[in-house]
C-alpha cells in the first residue's frame, strides 16, 4: 500500500508528487494520459509564480532553452504607461507539465489510467478503468477541470461566476518584431464597450504568442468574428498594435471560456483537493499557478503532521483547508477575478467612480512627472547659464519658449 496516491499528473499533481516524495512518502501518481495533451491553459510563468520551481530546484531544467524575458511594457490607450522588470517565461502548458513530470523522482510509481471511483474510508482504495485497484492512506485529488470523479464521490463544484472570461490565444507573425527580441507587451482595453481586459504578447517556443482576455462568452458574435477574421477584429479594438508589430498576421486562434468555481461538500476521510480541482481561477487574473503552488506547499506541510499523528480523518484534514496562507490565496484569487471583470466592464456607479479615480491618479502622476522634468530642465538651464561649461541634461524647448 502506498502512503499517498495523487490522482492527476497536471501541474499541481506533479508538483505535489515531487514535494511529498522528497519528504520521504511513498507516492503513486495516476493520470489518464501518459503525455499531457495539447490544451489551452497557462502559457506564461511570471514573477512570483517562479518561486515554487526555484524552491524545488526545478527551474534550471524546466526553463533550459526557454528564453527569459525580464522587461514588461504596459500600453494603455496607445500610450506606454510603465516598463516593469519581472521575469517571464513563455511555454505551452503541455511542455510545462511534461518538464515537471520529468522531474518526478524514480521511486514514485506512475500509473496511466483513469480513476473511476474511490472507496473513501480509513484507507481509501482507488479504482481504475482497467479494473486495477490501489490502496493508500491519503488520496490527493488533482484532477483539474474534470469533475466526473468528484461527482461520483458526491462532491460538487459551486459556480461562483459562469463563463467568467474567455481566453483567446494565437500566434503572431510579424516581420518587424521577432520572437527573440521583444519585451512582453501588455495592451489594456479601451473602455467598457470592448469588454477587453488586456492582451499580452510574448515569445513562446520560437513564435510570438498573443493571449487576449475578454469578458464575453465564446458564442458571442465578437468572439465568432475574431475566429473568422482575427487580424481585422484585433486591429479594430487595438489599432495601436500596428505601431509595434508593423504588418503582422494572426494564426492558430484558440478560444476557451473559464468558469470560476469552488469545490463544495468535499470533506472525506483520507481525501484532499488541490489546484483547479479545489478552485478554478480566472485566467485574466493570472492566479492559477500561484494558487496551486500555495496549495501544494501548504499541503506538504500538513501531510507531514497528519502522518506523524497517524490521523487522516476529516477533522484532521481540515487544518489544510483552514490554513491561513491557503485561505488568503484562495480569497485573493476570487477577489482578483471579480475585480478585473468589474473594473473592465461593470457600468455600475461604484466601478465608474473607481475608473475615474484611476484615471485621475494616472493623470496626476503624469503631471507630476512633467513638473519634475520641467524642474530638472529649468535647473539645468540656469545651471548652464551661470556655470560655464556645464551642459544641460536633455531639453528640447527652453523654459522661456525660445
Ligand atoms: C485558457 C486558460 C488560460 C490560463 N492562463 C493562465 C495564466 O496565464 N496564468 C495562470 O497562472 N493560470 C492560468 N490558467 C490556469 C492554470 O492553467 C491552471 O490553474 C492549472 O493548469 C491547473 O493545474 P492542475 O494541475 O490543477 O490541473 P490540470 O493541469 O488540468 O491537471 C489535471 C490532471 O488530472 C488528470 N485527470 C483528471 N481526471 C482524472 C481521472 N479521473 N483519472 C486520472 N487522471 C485524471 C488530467 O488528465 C490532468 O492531467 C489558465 C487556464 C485556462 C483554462
Amino acid at each position: 500500500m502506498a502512503d499517498i496516491i495523487v490522482v492527476g499528473a497536471g501541474l499541481s499533481g506533479s508538483l505535489a508528487a515531487i514535494m511529498l516524495s522528497r519528504r520521504g512518502f511513498q507516492v503513486t501518481i495516476v493520470d489518464r494520459y501518459l503525455t499531457y495533451p495539447a490544451e489551452l491553459r497557462a502559457e506564461q510563468i511570471v514573477g512570483s509564480q517562479l518561486r515554487i520551481f526555484d524552491d524545488l530546484g526545478l527551474s534550471e531544467k524546466l526553463f533550459s532553452g526557454v528564453r527569459l524575458v525580464s522587461r514588461v511594457r504596459n500600453v494603455r490607450l496607445g500610450k506606454q504607461l510603465t516598463t516593469v522588470l519581472a521575469s517571464h517565461y513563455g511555454m505551452p502548458y503541455q511542455d510545462i507539465v511534461h518538464a515537471v513530470r520529468g522531474q518526478i523522482p524514480d521511486d514514485v510509481r506512475f500509473i496511466v489510467g483513469r480513476v473511476t471511483d474511490i472507496d473513501t474510508g480509513s484507507d481509501p482504495v482507488v479504482h481504475l478503468d482497467n479494473g486495477q485497484t490501489v490502496a493508500a492512506k491519503l488520496v490527493i485529488m488533482a484532477t483539474g477541470l474534470n469533475t466526473t470523479l468528484s461527482k461520483r464521490l458526491g462532491v460538487h463544484h459551486q459556480t461562483i461566476s459562469a463563463q467568467h472570461s474567455t481566453t483567446v490565444a494565437f500566434d503572431i507573425l510579424s516581420p518587424k518584431c521577432a520572437a527573440g527580441d521583444t519585451p512582453i507587451l501588455v495592451y489594456y482595453g479601451n473602455g467598457l464597450q470592448d469588454r477587453i481586459d488586456y492582451l499580452t504578447i510574448f515569445p513562446c517556443k520560437g513564435v510570438l504568442r498573443g493571449n487576449l482576455f475578454v469578458y464575453r462568452d465564446p458564442l458571442d458574435p465578437w468572439v465568432r468574428q475574431f475566429r473568422r477574421a482575427p487580424l481585422e477584429t484585433l486591429l479594430e479594438v487595438l489599432p495601436v498594435l500596428r505601431d509595434e508589430l508593423g504588418e503582422f498576421s494572426v494564426e492558430h486562434v484558440q478560444c476557451r471560456a473559464s468558469d470560476v468555481a469552488v469545490v463544495r461538500d468535499h470533506q472525506r476521510n483520507g481525501v484532499v483537493y488541490i489546484g483547479d480541482a479545489y478552485q478554478t481561477p480566472c485566467p485574466a487574473a493570472g492566479t492559477g499557478i500561484g494558487r496551486l503552488a500555495v496549495d501544494v506547499e501548504r499541503l506538504a506541510f500538513h501531510v507531514t503532521r497528519w502522518f506523524a499523528a497517524n490521523d487522516l480523518s476529516v477533522s484532521s484534514l481540515q487544518s489544510y483547508y483552514n490554513d491561513p496562507v491557503k485561505c488568503r490565496s484562495d480569497r485573493k484569487a476570487l477577489k482578483s477575478a471579480q475585480f478585473r471583470r468589474s473594473v473592465s466592464m461593470d457600468p455600475a456607479l461604484r466601478w465608474a467612480v473607481h475608473r475615474q479615480n484611476v484615471k485621475a491618479k494616472r493623470f496626476a502622476k503624469y503631471v507630476l512627472q512633467r513638473v519634475v522634468h520641467a524642474g530638472l530642465d529649468l535647473a539645468a538651464y540656469y545651471g548652464r547659464s551661470t556655470t560655464p561649461g556645464r551642459s544641460s541634461r536633455h531639453y528640447s524647448v527652453r523654459p522661456d519658449g525660445a
